[in-house]
């Protein structure tokens, strides 16, 4: 019996990097997990396979993020496709993973690059939660997905870093907010994670890829599953009175 069985949980970007990760091992706990994407409808579906494969039950959910109506097509996408599997509807672990990496320093980002950034990364999650409270069931969980960037002064992703340090305060404030329903609201801030986000500097270049392991006291680049365990501990039960926190899962990035 997986710890999270009777449960049902939405990654948001579930198709691929930390969020697939995080929809294989939610699902091996035992939920049922709505896998979104916006435009990988292949890797979804890759997702959803790997999880059946494995004995567990997943469906995907199409909605792009950071565009006019995007919260309101997820959720309805959502309330769909769990009744077609059977589910009573509602929610009880809600992970925002879903987000973009735009590089620039102060004097390269565009007012359109920084209005992209928080849309995806903060506006969506935003309302994404405002309008799942009356789905998500009292005592559920809410992970929002950060970055060591809010630590660590990275001047190449300033916007991007601003996002992330919005989403913290995000989960500080709606911690406080959602308390009083046993929902606990938690940051999980990855250091450098071997995913496509990173690909087109890290992958196949083997001195980014040892600069990029000395950054962690242990001594490699994260895996998807390294920041994946951290949210399936806090989507557990073992985490319930853990809640409002920020949690570096960076591999001890630049201690
Ligand atoms: P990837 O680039 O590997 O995957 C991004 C996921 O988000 C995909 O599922 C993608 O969907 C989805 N997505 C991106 N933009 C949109 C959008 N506009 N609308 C809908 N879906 C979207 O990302 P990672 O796994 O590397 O990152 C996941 C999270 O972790 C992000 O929030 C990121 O900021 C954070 N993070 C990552 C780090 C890293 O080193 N990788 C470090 C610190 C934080 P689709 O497949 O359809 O494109």
């Amino acid at each position: 019996m997986g710890s999270l069985n009777g449960k049902t949980a939405l990654v948001t970007g579930g198709s691929r990097g930390i969020g697939r990760a995080t929809a294989e091992r939610l699902a091996g706990e035992g939920a049922l997990v709505a896998v979104h994407y916006g435009r990988n409808e292949t890797a979804a579906q890759e997702t959803v396979a790997a999880v059946r494969a494995a004995g567990g039950a997943a469906f995907a959910v199409r909605a792009e993020l950071g565009v006019r109506g995007d919260v309101e097509t997820l959720w309805s996408e959502f309330d769909r496709m769990v009744l077609d599997h059977g589910d009573r509807g509602g929610l009880d672990i809600l992970v925002n993973n879903a987000g973009i990496t735009p590089r620039g320093q102060i004097e390269e980002t565009t007012p359109e690059a920084f209005e992209e950034v928080f849309a995806v990364n903060v506006r969506a999650p935003f309302f994404l939660v405002q309008q799942g409270l009356k789905r998500l069931r009292d005592g559920g969980r809410i992970i929002n997905v950060s970055s060591g960037a809010t630590r660590i002064a990275l001047t190449d992703i300033i916007a991007y870093s601003m996002t992330k340090g919005a989403v913290d305060t995000f989960t500080l404030t709606l911690a406080k907010a959602l308390g009083g329903r046993g929902v606990t609201v938690n940051s999980v801030a990855p250091g450098i994670v071997d995913t496509d986000m990173n690909a087109a500097w890290l992958r196949g270049d083997e001195d980014a890829e040892r600069s990029a392991a000395e950054l962690s006291a242990l001594g490699r680049v994260g895996r998807p599953e390294d920041v994946a365990d951290v949210v399936a501990f806090l989507a557990s039960d073992d985490a319930r009175w853990v809640t409002g926190q920020v949690v570096d899962a960076t591999g001890g990035s630049q201690l």
